[in-house]
C-alpha cells in the first residue's frame, strides 16, 4: 500500500456524501483562499523572492492579484455558472425539459511546475472549487518555499476533508498518478505532459495539459523599434524570462534587426539600470540544473547585449543574439531564460513559413503598424492564444480561454472556461410521462406509418 491510499480513499468518500456540491460550501472554500491570500500576502511575497527573486511587484501582479481577481470573479458568478442551461428541443420533445447540467466529476488531481508557483496552484484550484470537486494539489519540489506554505499554510483555509496537499517530486508524483483521478490537470513541459496523459489513459481519466515550447515574435518593418523593444524586453526579462508565453524568439529583417538591437539595449538599461545583476527587479534562475542550461544557450549566435552570468548568484544577464542559425539549440528547445535570440527573415511570407514548421506554440505575437499584416499572421499560423501588438496581455483577460494546442497542450481554463474544464456537462432529458399514445408512431411492429413521423 503506497502513502496516498489513504488520503484518496477519504477525499473520495467526502465527495460521495455530495458535500461539495452545494453553492454554499463551495463559496465558502472560495472566500478561504481570497483570505488566504490576503492574511499571508507577505509571506507569499517573502517565498516567492526566496523561490525566484521575484519583486513585490512582480509577484503581486502575476501570482498574488491575479489569483485574488480569480477567486472574486467565481464568487461574483458561481450562481449563474452552476444554473442548468437550457437547450432548444424537437417536435418530440416539445412537452419535455431538457438542459445542460454541470456536474463536478469528482476527484481532481492538479500538477503544478515551480514557474509561478502560486497562480499555477490556485487558479486551477478556484475552478476545481467553483465546479464542485475535491482536490488533491501537487505543488512543485522545485520551488521549496511555496511548496511549504502551499502544505502548511492553504489548508487551514479549507476543509481539509475535500481538499488535501501532498508533496513529492517525479517518484512520489509518478506514483501518485497509478490512482484513479476523475480528471487530471498538470502544468509543466510537454516531456512530462506525456507521462501524465499516458497515465491518466490506464484509468481514462479526461486531462488539461497546460505545457510549453517556442513562442514566435514577429516584427515588421512598419514599427516603432523603441516601442516594441520596451513591450518585448518587459515580456522576455518578466521572471528571468522564466514564463511559459514569453516570446522565445524575435523573426525580423535584417534592417529592423539593426534598429532593434539599440532599442532593446535602451529599454534593457532603463529597466535594470547599467548593471542589472544589482537590480531588484530582475529574478533569478531558479536552480543550478537550469542556470547550466541556460549557460550552454549563451554559446549560439553572437551576443551584442549581456551575456554576462554569475553562477553563485544564479544570475544571468538580459540578453540578445544576434546572427543565430535556425539548427542551434537556442532556436530548436524552449529557452525559459533571459536570453532573446533574433534570426532575421527576407519577408512576412517566410516568417510565416518557419513558424508553421515548428511545434505549434502557447502563444504567438505579432508587432505591426499596419493591421493587415497583423491579420495575416493570425490567419496563416496556429497557437494557443495570439495577441498583436504586445506581449502575454492577452492572457490579463478572464474572458478569454488560456491554454495551447498541439505540442503545447489540450484544454483551456481562466474564468468561465475554469469552471467549465472541471465540471461533467451532463445532458439530461426530462419527459413527461403522459400523452404515452404518441408513442406508438415509434414502437414495432414498424409499417409506412411510422416513417410518417
Ligand atoms: P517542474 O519540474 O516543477 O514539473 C512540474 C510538475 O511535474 C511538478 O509538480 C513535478 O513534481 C512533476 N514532475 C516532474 N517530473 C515528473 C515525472 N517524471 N513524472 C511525474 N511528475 C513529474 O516544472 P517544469 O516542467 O520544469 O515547468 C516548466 C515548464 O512548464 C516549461 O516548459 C513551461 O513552458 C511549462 N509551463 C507551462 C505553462 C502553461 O500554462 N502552459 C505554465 C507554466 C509553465
Amino acid at each position: 500500500m503506497d502513502s496516498f491510499e489513504d488520503t484518496l480513499r477519504s477525499l473520495r468518500e467526502a465527495f460521495n456524501t455530495g458535500r461539495t456540491r452545494p453553492a454554499e460550501f463551495r463559496a465558502a472554500q472560495l472566500q478561504g483562499l481570497g483570505r488566504f491570500l490576503q492574511d499571508n500576502r507577505q509571506q507569499l511575497q517573502e517565498a516567492l523572492a526566496q523561490d525566484l527573486r521575484k519583486s513585490a511587484f512582480e509577484s503581486e501582479v502575476s501570482e498574488i492579484a491575479i489569483s485574488q481577481s480569480e477567486v472574486d470573479l467565481a464568487l461574483r458568478n458561481l450562481r449563474s455558472w452552476m444554473k442548468d442551461e437550457k437547450v432548444s428541443k424537437n417536435l418530440a420533445t416539445q412537452l419535455d425539459s431538457a438542459f445542460i447540467r454541470k456536474e463536478p466529476f469528482g476527484l481532481v488531481l492538479i500538477i503544478v511546475p515551480w514557474n509561478y508557483p502560486l497562480n499555477l496552484t490556485l487558479v486551477p484550484l478556484v475552478g476545481a472549487i467553483a465546479a464542485g470537486n475535491c482536490v488533491v494539489l501537487k505543488p512543485s519540489e522545485t520551488s521549496k518555499a511555496i511548496e511549504k506554505i502551499l502544505a502548511e499554510v492553504l489548508p487551514r483555509y479549507l476543509d481539509q476533508s475535500c481538499f488535501a496537499v501532498v508533496l513529492g517530486g517525479p517518484q512520489e508524483t509518478g506514483q501518485l498518478l497509478e490512482h484513479r483521478f476523475d480528471y487530471i490537470f498538470y502544468t509543466g513541459n510537454t516531456y512530462v505532459g506525456k507521462i501524465v496523459m499516458a497515465a491518466a489513459a490506464k484509468h481514462l481519466t479526461p486531462v488539461t495539459l497546460e505545457l510549453g515550447g517556442k513562442n514566435p515574435c514577429y516584427v515588421d518593418d512598419n514599427c516603432d523599434p523603441q516601442t516594441v523593444a520596451n513591450r518585448v524586453a518587459w515580456f522576455r526579462y518578466f521572471n528571468a524570462g522564466q514564463t511559459c508565453v514569453a516570446p522565445d524568439y524575435i523573426l525580423c529583417s535584417q534592417e529592423m534587426q539593426e534598429r532593434l538591437v539599440p532599442a532593446l539595449q535602451n529599454a534593457i538599461t532603463r529597466f535594470y539600470g547599467d548593471n542589472p545583476q544589482t537590480s531588484p527587479n530582475l529574478g533569478r534562475i531558479i536552480n543550478q540544473k537550469h542556470f547550466k542550461r541556460l549557460q550552454g544557450l549563451l554559446g549560439c549566435g553572437r551576443v551584442v547585449i549581456g551575456g554576462q552570468s554569475d553562477e553563485s548568484d544564479l544570475y544571468i544577464a538580459p540578453t540578445v543574439l544576434v546572427d543565430v542559425q535556425k539548427t542551434e539549440p537556442v532556436m530548436k528547445e524552449e529557452i525559459f531564460g533571459p536570453i532573446l535570440p533574433v534570426m532575421t527573415v527576407e519577408n512576412l511570407d517566410e516568417a510565416i513559413d518557419f513558424i508553421n514548421r515548428q511545434e505549434k506554440p502557447l502563444a504567438l505575437y505579432a508587432f505591426s503598424n499596419r493591421s493587415q499584416v497583423i491579420k495575416e499572421v493570425l490567419a496563416r499560423t496556429s497557437s494557443g492564444g495570439f495577441c498583436g501588438n504586445d506581449g502575454f496581455m492577452h492572457m490579463t483577460l478572464s474572458s478569454l480561454p488560456f491554454g495551447g494546442v498541439g505540442s503545447s497542450g489540450m484544454g483551456r481554463y481562466h474564468g468561465k472556461f475554469s469552471f467549465d474544464t472541471f465540471s461533467n456537462q451532463r445532458a439530461c432529458l426530462l419527459r413527461s410521462p403522459r400523452m404515452e399514445k404518441i408513442n406508438d408512431l415509434r414502437y414495432p411492429p414498424y409499417s409506412r406509418r411510422n416513417l410518417r413521423v
